[in-house]
This record gives structure tokens, C-alpha cells and sequence, in this order.
């Protein structure tokens, strides 16, 4: 099957729309319940950057679901390193700890 340049952008807008129409439900709901949200850029490196020592591994690949850091020896799971990091991210980008 074939996508035409039309077909494409179409996805691309109503693919924007979801992800936005779901941050404002999101957001409602979180307000609703006295909670905080907390963003990060989505260009943030966080499977890259070991979360222990702050190494920025530009040899990973989307292939590897694990690593181990060659600054400071520690075994990372791609997804739990990730989680970490954009935890530290929002957490910092709000001022709330110091990195
Ligand atoms: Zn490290």
C-alpha cells in the first residue's frame, strides 16, 4: 500500500491532535485530583545518559535494551535507565532537585 505526500501529513495532524487532545485530558484529570504534571523536551537524550553518573553513550542503538556504562561500570536496562533519567529531567527542568 502506497501513502500519498496528502495521506502522510494527514496522519501526521491527527497523530498531533491525539497526543495533544490527551495531554489536555491529562492535565484536567491530574488538576481534578490535586496532582502535577511535569514535562520534558521530547528530544531529551534519556537512553543515552547513564543515570548514575550522568555518561552520554552516543554508541546505543535502538537495538540494545541493555548496557553497561564505561564511566562508572553500572548494568543498565534501556527502559528503566530511561525512566530515570526523564524522571530527573522533569524534576530539574521544574527546579524541584539539582543535578
Ligand atoms: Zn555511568
Amino acid at each position: 500500500m502506497h501513502l500519498g505526500v496528502f495521506n502522510l501529513t494527514a496522519i501526521f495532524f491527527i497523530f498531533v491532535f491525539v497526543i495533544a487532545e490527551f495531554v489536555t485530558q491529562l492535565e484536567y484529570k491530574a488538576q481534578k485530583q490535586g496532582k502535577t504534571i511535569l514535562r520534558i523536551g521530547q528530544l531529551e537524550p534519556s537512553t543515552k545518559i547513564c543515570s548514575e553518573c550522568g555518561y552520554y553513550n552516543r554508541d546505543l542503538n535502538l537495538s540494545d535494551r541493555d548496557w553497561i556504562c564505561p564511566d562508572c561500570g553500572i548494568h543498565h536496562d534501556r527502559d528503566i535507565n530511561a525512566a530515570i533519567n526523564i524522571r530527573k529531567f522533569a524534576l530539574d527542568r521544574q527546579n524541584l532537585i539539582g543535578i
